[in-house]
């Protein structure tokens, strides 16, 4: 036997929401390197323009297309998009989401005063963003030959992190969607679909630099506290998401269902003691 094209995406087409994003760059040039077709879903057209062209350049295969995951009507347009460009979709990583502002509840914040908008707006980002994009895509690749579906969850969904009650109530149930929907799908279309996760533990990127991060690139009170809490000593960096990336698309995990596979240098781990 050979198995050294287990973790192949050759001829794979990957949808990536979020793939404007910094941990989404990491998910494109990943699917990319391994061989896959990668369609990179956002709201920022210009970056999406930018990261399609850079890596098409570099001979890779990537395509953008403006989509807002919790728009419906958007999904399908991407989907149509996907299926006339490339004639299927073989994956699609869920990585849109993250933190907002009007979702996080400062410590001298009345707990009781919470915005309850806009925990619902970072709560529907993560949650319905994840759920909508799986209703679309994966609804065609059942209709073809299937694939892999991979979301984005958090360390948040597991500990409970201060501050972003909105998020953490996303994540949590990005887990639970993820377990759901790989039972269900199993159950009605066998083998075809996969449902799986990736739990990040902290990376700076965009949607957290400010709660993390102060101005002059030093860490905040915060951004020590999970220094502190991880037993590697340092936040991750986007590439090391890579390996369970394309670990969980490619035919390495075919019987790998509703698995979580955590990414955070041990943070979750440790008790803190
Ligand atoms: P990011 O802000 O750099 O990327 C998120 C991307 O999603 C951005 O390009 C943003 O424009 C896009 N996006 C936001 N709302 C959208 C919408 N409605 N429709 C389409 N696109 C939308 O953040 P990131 O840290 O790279 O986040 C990627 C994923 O990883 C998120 O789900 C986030 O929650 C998750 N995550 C991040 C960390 C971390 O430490 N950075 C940890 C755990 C999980």
């Amino acid at each position: 036997m050979n198995y050294s094209q287990l973790f192949s995406l050759k001829g794979k087409t990957i949808v990536v929401t979020g793939g404007t994003g910094v941990l989404g760059k990491a998910f494109v040039e990943g699917i990319v390197s391994f061989g896959g077709e990668a369609v990179i879903v956002g709201r920022n057209e210009a970056q999406g323009q930018q990261r399609a062209k850079e890596i098409n350049d570099a001979g890779g295969t990537a395509f953008f297309v403006k989509g807002n995951v919790l728009e419906e009507k958007e999904m399908e347009a991407v989907r149509d998009a996907t299926l006339a460009k490339f004639g299927k979709i073989d994956g699609l990583v869920n990585g849109a989401g993250g933190n907002m502002p009007q979702g996080v509840i400062p410590p001298e914040q009345d707990i009781f005063s919470m915005s309850v908008e806009g925990l619902q707006q970072v709560l529907d980002l993560n949650l319905m963003g994840t759920i909508i994009p799986t209703k679309v895509i994966g609804a065609a690749m059942a209709k073809q030959h299937g694939g892999a579906i991979v979301n984005i969850s958090s360390v948040s969904s597991k500990q409970m992190i201060t501050k972003v009650l909105g998020y953490s109530l996303g994540k949590a149930g990005v887990d639970c969607f993820t377990k759901w929907m790989a039972v269900e799908v199993a159950k009605r279309h066998g083998e075809k679909i996969r449902v799986n996760s990736i739990m990040p533990g902290f990376f700076l990127t965009e949607q957290n630099r400010t709660l993390l991060t102060n101005p002059d690139g030093s860490y905040t009170e915060r951004g020590n506290l999970v220094i502190k809490k991880t037993p590697m000593k340092r936040m991750g960096k986007p590439d090391e998401l890579i390996g369970a990336l394309i670990y969980l698309l490619s035919d390495a995990s075919q019987f790998v269902n509703g698995s979580d596979i955590w990414v955070d240098g041990g943070f979750v781990a440790f008790s803190g003691v």
